[in-house]
């Protein structure tokens, strides 16, 4: 039994890293190609300059056109190409990062990712979510490499919107149970082999640093400060749910979330919200134990992650609409069956209106 653990080659963390962007880029090259959105731009583009000079490294600076597309891409790797650049800096959220993960991976150059929210798994892993230029999900690009070096600035994060950063807890959230789904199962992580008991610890860590800080996060950067609590909020969204997800894999809390995006109503809700309610869906179809549950339950309310479907957009629930959610749920392919047990849409259906039911008697206090 072959397991495997993948990891970005250096991470660093803390409020004002920012300004030693230009020590960590230095050993891996000296023209960099650095991509970001135009509010990223518009509040990271001086530090990033300011950093990389102080070093002597040249920087050519190229906004990002808004969607991780082929032409998109292809844009900016004949723009590295030509401007001679040997390292490419991704500055933003998830599509800017995974963009510049794919443009440095075709001109076979490092890439460095400096996350300004804590959305999403995005910034430490080998993978690119490639899109149309319309928006519609495309496919997925496996990187060999993981990021040379992941720079978070806890300060810029602070500064975010709070939505993102409850949203990434949301996705967090998952992490454990759909890693300790897999466990059960021997289902394989996303490098193709078993989990190492270092990624389950890692995983389970995850969790942990969520329900002591979850909270106190959340109010820390409603007042934009990086405190303490969120440092490890924002270390548990980026470095151990990325590392949990990547190399202990995804079951069916993710699962649910992709079957849920059929209903156009859930794309009002983010990525994450959607997670975290596929999260309890995916323990009533394990039937965890109550306290388990209620624990999730509690912690979701706490932040502000959905729990109901209506949380999530889905005013009007039919059996006809669940039932579609079901079976693209379970399509071939779907992270569902990573389950330790066959999953039918039917049980998919139950597990979503149960999940529903529970979360309207928790706010309601009937739990
Ligand atoms: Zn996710």
């Amino acid at each position: 039994m072959k397991k495997i653990l993948i990891a970005p080659n250096r991470y660093v963390q803390g409020p004002g890293v920012l300004q030693h962007l230009g020590e960590q880029v230095k050993p891996l090259g000296d023209h960099a190609l650095v991509t970001g959105g135009k509010t990223t731009f518009s509040v990271a583009r001086e530090a990033v300059a300011a950093s990389l000079e102080a070093q002597g490294i040249r920087a050519t600076f190229e906004p990002f056109r808004g969607e991780c597309c082929r032409t998109e891409i292809d844009r900016l790797k004949e723009m590295g190409t030509r401007a001679g650049a040997n390292v490419v800096i991704g500055v933003g959220g998830g599509k800017v990062i995974d963009t510049a993960k794919a443009v440095a991976h075709y001109m076979g150059v490092p890439v460095v990712v400096v996350p300004t929210i804590a959305a999403t798994d995005a910034p430490c892993s080998a993978l690119s979510v490639i899109y149309t230029e319309e928006g519609v999900f495309e496919s997925y690009l496996v990187l060999p490499t993981n990021p040379n070096l992941v720079l978070v600035d806890t300060a810029v994060i602070a500064r975010a919107p709070v939505r993102l950063l409850v949203s990434g807890m949301g996705d967090a959230l998952a992490t454990w149970f759909e890693a300790d789904a897999c466990r059960q199962a021997s289902a394989k992580n996303l490098p193709g082999g078993y989990s190492t008991a270092t990624a389950l610890s890692l995983a389970r860590l995850c969790y942990e640093i969520l329900l002591e800080y979850g909270v106190a996060a959340k109010l820390a950067a409603e007042k934009g400060v990086p405190t303490p609590a969120l440092e490890k909020v924002v270390e548990a969204n980026t470095l151990l749910s990325g590392l949990g997800f990547e190399s202990s894999g995804l079951a069916a809390a993710h699962g649910i979330h992709d079957g849920l995006t059929v209903l156009p109503e859930t794309h009002h809700a983010y990525h994450g919200e959607k997670v975290a309610f596929g999260t309890v869906a995916q323990l009533v179809m394990e039937n965890r134990p109550k306290a388990e549950i209620k624990e999730v339950l509690a912690f979701c309310k706490a932040v502000g992650l959905p729990i109901t479907l209506r949380e999530i957009h889905v005013t009007e629930v039919t059996p006809k609409k669940i039932m579609q959610v079901a079976t693209a749920t379970c399509q071939p392919g779907g992270m569902v069956h990573n389950m330790p047990f066959p999953v039918t849409p039917e049980m998919v259906y139950n597990a979503v209106l149960g999940a529903d039911a529970l979360g309207t008697a928790f706010h309601a206090g009937t739990l």
